[in-house]
Parts: structure tokens; sequence; C-alpha cells
């Protein structure tokens, strides 16, 4: 009997960068990228140790895969980030930008330092990653950019105003690129989770939690797996129709 060839699969030599792949949403998706055929490249700003474990795990499903420590905030470290990605593997053709914090207080009590960090880490990250990977993109002629914002960018939410307007940003950034770029044949679209059980929302009290609970008609969070399928499909040919979109994944939390 001959051995039969592994069925074709819908990332197969692509490369896919995910910031903040480590740990959380980042991870689940690095490893439905694996999964789809992907290599892929994990950035982390401090937690090696997560980055590296994931970076185990993808390799032992046969993934290519390579950890570099990036500040999402410094142009410098992203341009660094996509120079090593195509020595790596030889090309970017997917972005994940995943990477981000919150730091939450009412508008009367928020620092200029807790909007500074949450706006440059989110929006600024976001485009600083995007700028850096495009011309690459541009020249092959193929490219996929997701963003991830938030249910809180679309709706708003007390006490993270600073995180809503990054959030919101995110969207028209979104619009904008796709606009620049969609005759390239790159797509660049937004997805939207409503609550995820990660360390961003363990923080949140007991009656916070509740609270949130309440609201989300299937009365439940989502699990970072629950996120990633979408973002994987984002990435194949068969999204190749959809650009400038932003899509929710959040129990029914916000419809529009
Ligand atoms: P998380 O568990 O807190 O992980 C955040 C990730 O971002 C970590 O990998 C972290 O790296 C990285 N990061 C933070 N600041 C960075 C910086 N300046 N430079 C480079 N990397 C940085 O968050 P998550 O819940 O998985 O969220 C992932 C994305 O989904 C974020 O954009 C978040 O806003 C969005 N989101 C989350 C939820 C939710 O309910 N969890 C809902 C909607 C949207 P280190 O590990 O090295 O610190």
């Amino acid at each position: 009997m001959s051995p039969e060839a592994a069925p074709a699969r819908s990332l197969d030599g692509r490369t896919a960068i995910v910031t903040g792949g480590g740990r959380g949403i980042g991870r689940a998706i690095a490893v439905e990228l694996a999964r789809a055929g992907a290599n892929l490249v994990l950035t982390y700003r401090e937690n090696k140790s997560l980055a590296d474990a994931t970076a185990r795990e993808l390799r032992g499903q046969g993934a290519g895969c390579a950890v570099t420590q990036v500040d999402v905030r410094k142009g410098s470290d992203l341009d660094r980030m996509v120079e090593e990605a195509r020595q790596t593997f030889g090309g970017v053709h997917i972005l994940v930008n995943n990477a981000g914090m919150r730091a939450d207080n009412l508008v009367m009590r928020l620092t200029e330092e807790a909007w500074d960090d949450v706006i440059d880490t989110n929006l600024r990250g976001t485009f600083l990653a995007t700028r850096a990977v495009l011309r690459h993109m541009i020249r092959a002629r193929w490219g996929r950019i997701i963003n991830m914002t938030s249910v809180v960018g679309l709706a708003g939410n007390p006490g993270q105003a600073n995180y809503a307007a990054a959030k919101a940003g995110i969207l028209g950034f979104t619009r904008s690129v796709a606009l620049e770029v969609a005759s390239r044949n790159i797509t660049v679209n937004a997805v939207a989770p409503g609550f995820v059980l990660t360390d961003m929302t363990a923080g949140l009290s007991e009656e916070q939690k509740a609270g949130i609970l309440e609201r989300i008609p299937m009365r439940r969070y989502a699990e970072p797996e629950e996120i990633a399928p979408l973002v994987a499909f984002l990435a194949t040919d068969a999204a190749a129709y959809i650009t400038g979109q932003v899509i929710s994944v959040d129990g029914g939390l916000v419809m529009s």
C-alpha cells in the first residue's frame, strides 16, 4: 500500500505573526493558525516562558515557530519583528494585531499615563505593526491583517473610556487601511470579542463579573478557543472577499 500524502491545509506555506501570541486569546489564535498549516512568529513583552511554552507546543504539532520580544509601542521593535519573520520563514503573509492591555478607571480619575499606555499599546501598536508588514504584503500581492478590537469599542463601557477609545480607533484604522490596500489582494478586518476568560478579565471583581454575565444573552463568558476559529478563517483564501469588516464574537452581547 502506498503512503497517502497528508491533505492540503488552508494555510500551508503561510507565515503568520501573532503579537501577544504566548497567552490568552493570542495563544489560542496561534494554535488555530498552526493547525491550519501556518508557520508562526509569536511575540511577547514580559512573559517569555509562556511564549516559549506555546512555541514548544506548536513545534510539537509540526509547525515552524519563532519567538521574539517586542514592545508594540516601539516602531523599531516591530520593524525588527518583521525582518526576523522574513529571514526565518521567507515572508510574512498574515498579521494578527492581538497584543493589548487595559488600565481601567472612571474618566474623572483616569491618569494621563493610563490613557497613554492603553492608547499606545492597543491603537499605536496596531498602526506600527501594520505599517511594518504592509510593504512586504503589497510586494507579494497577498496579505491578511486581523485586528483585535472589542465590543467595548462598539458600545462603550463605564470605567473603560481609554480602552473603548483605543478599540473604536482600531475600527476606523481597519476600514481606512482596508480601502488603501484592497486592490492589492490584502484584506484588513477586525474581530470584536465580548468577555473572554483570560488574564485580562481575571482581575474583574465578582460583582463586575456578575453584572456582565447578566447582560450576555448566552449567560456565559467565551473561552479563547471560541475567538480563534474566526481569526483563522479570515486568514484563508476562502475569506478573500471580506474586508473592512468588524465581526463580533460575543454571545449576543452587542447586536447592531
Ligand atoms: P491578555 O491575556 O492580558 O494578554 C495580553 C497579551 O498582550 C500578552 O501576550 C502580552 O504580552 C501582550 N502585550 C501587552 N502589552 C504589550 C506591549 N506593550 N507590547 C507587546 N505585547 C504586549 O489579553 P487577552 O485577553 O488575551 O486579549 C488579547 C486581545 O483581545 C487584546 O487586544 C484585548 O484587548 C482583546 N480583547 C480581550 C477581551 C477579553 O475579554 N479578554 C475582550 C475583547 C477584546 P506578555 O504576555 O509578554 O505580557
